[in-house]
């Protein structure tokens, strides 16, 4: 089934942090320091490395190395469980929490590659839907 309509694409969750495209594409924001190099997420008023003030927003790459991952069996209910919780590093340097997907919760595997996709994140009170972003494993990792 197809729909010739054109989508919008429902606002981000969290402007400050995800950014999403009109195309639907989506990125994380945080902060790099235009003195010392480094970057944070999310994004800051201070470099906690140098204390220079400087800081530009920066949209981060959208692939990923999973750090470490858990299964969350009891949460709110905007959530389905189980799902799996992880932390994933950016290639800039920065460890980012999300929601992974793509696999069932316990068949993720730590070292593995990521890469953040966008999705339906729930609603806000005023009942419009949102969209977030989870980490899924690239095409043919592990
Ligand atoms: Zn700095």
């Amino acid at each position: 089934m197809t729909t010739a309509q054109p989508e919008t694409v429902p606002k981000s969750f969290r402007p400050v942090e995800f950014e999403v495209t009109a195309g639907g594409e989506g990125f994380l924001l945080g902060s790099r320091c235009s003195n010392c190099g480094a970057h944070f997420f999310p994004v800051r008023q201070a470099c906690s490395g140098c204390l220079h003030a400087d800081l530009e927003t920066v949209r981060f790459s959208t692939t990923a190395t999973l750090y470490t991952f858990s299964v969350v069996r009891q949460s709110t209910p905007d959530f389905a469980v189980p799902y799996a919780l992880g932390y994933v590093d950016l290639p800039e340097g920065v460890r980012v929490m999300a929601q992974l997907t793509g696999r069932d919760p316990e068949d993720y595997q730590i070292g593995m590659e990521m890469e953040l996709v966008v999705e339906p994140f729930g609603a806000d009170e005023d009942g419009n839907e949102m969209t977030g972003y989870r980490f899924q494993p690239k095409e043919g990792s592990q």
